[in-house]
């Protein structure tokens, strides 16, 4: 901040009156360009006074220029705390804000969030926040590569082989189909349960999320596919199902998180 250029002084050193009046014609006035609150909230960080509300991204954001602008590290800090609280709510706005002030760690979490947000959102969102050209380009290439990740869990099936509980393919009281998943390996399921991921992989071409997984869409498909009327597997049906559906997002969930967001 000291390296900032100071305008010339005509009026010598600074004078502070003994009397502890002000001396206003001879003290030296640096013209700036925000307003009152971000240089409220910007010397509340710095102070030990109580700290700003940084809640709002358009606040945030002129706090943040601000901060870069005067070379505040703490204050810089301070901001990449708060578009890290942010990121979950509102992903593409933090997503814009650290493209732009090349924040890779702030970066990549909107990144991820955002795989929360249907495509459509994320797309319309971008365009309203100004994001083109590489920043654009690799947030849809990293979301095309975690919806393949994603995926993966839906369409090869060997994850499920060691879960004790699966009546649906265990139980022989009810009917069961042979189906076969991407890799060529047999199973033997209940009707509902391909019908049930095969919803899932249907929502994550949209939302590549673990979030699409709701253990109320996997028994209500259970329940309407007749299979609630056989009392052995009603008997265990939440049970297994709830322990499914935790599984299925898990394994979502880790298919994600080995995708990296690359470097801006
Ligand atoms: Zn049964």
């Amino acid at each position: 901040m000291f390296e900032l250029s100071q305008p010339e002084s005509t009026e010598g050193p600074l004078h502070f009156p003994l009397d502890g009046g002000r001396d206003l014609a001879s003290t030296p006035v640096i013209e700036v360009t925000e307003d009152g609150r971000t240089l409220d909230s910007l010397l509340r960080i710095c102070y030990p006074v109580r700290p700003p509300a940084l809640d709002q991204m358009w606040h945030v954001e002129q706090v943040l220029e601000a901060a870069t602008k005067y070379q505040m590290d703490w204050a810089l800090h301070s901001t990449r705390e708060a578009l890290s609280r942010i990121a979950e709510e509102e992903p593409i706005s933090v997503y814009a804000v650290a493209c732009r002030y090349g924040l890779h760690v702030e970066t990549s979490q909107a990144a991820q969030f955002s795989l929360s947000l249907p495509v459509t959102t994320v797309i319309d969102s971008l365009i309203h926040e100004g994001v083109a050209g590489e920043p654009f380009r690799v947030l849809m290439k990293y979301r095309s590569e975690c919806q393949a990740a994603a995926l993966s869990a839906t369409e090869t099936w060997l994850w499920t082989i060691n879960m004790p509980k699966q009546f649906w393919t265990t139980h022989s009281c009810c009917t069961r189909t042979t189906v076969r998943d991407r890799t060529g390996r047999v199973y033997h399921v209940q009707p509902w349960w391909i019908r049930y991921i095969t919803m899932v992989a249907k929502a994550l071409r949209d939302t590549p999320s673990e979030d699409v997984v709701d253990v109320r869409e996997a028994l209500g498909l259970y329940m309407s596919d007749g299979r609630g009327t056989c009392g052995r597997c009603l008997s265990v049906a939440v049970d297994h199902i709830t322990a499914f559906a935790t599984k299925l997002s898990e394994e979502i969930a880790e298919g994600i998180a080995k995708i990296p967001f690359p470097s801006l």
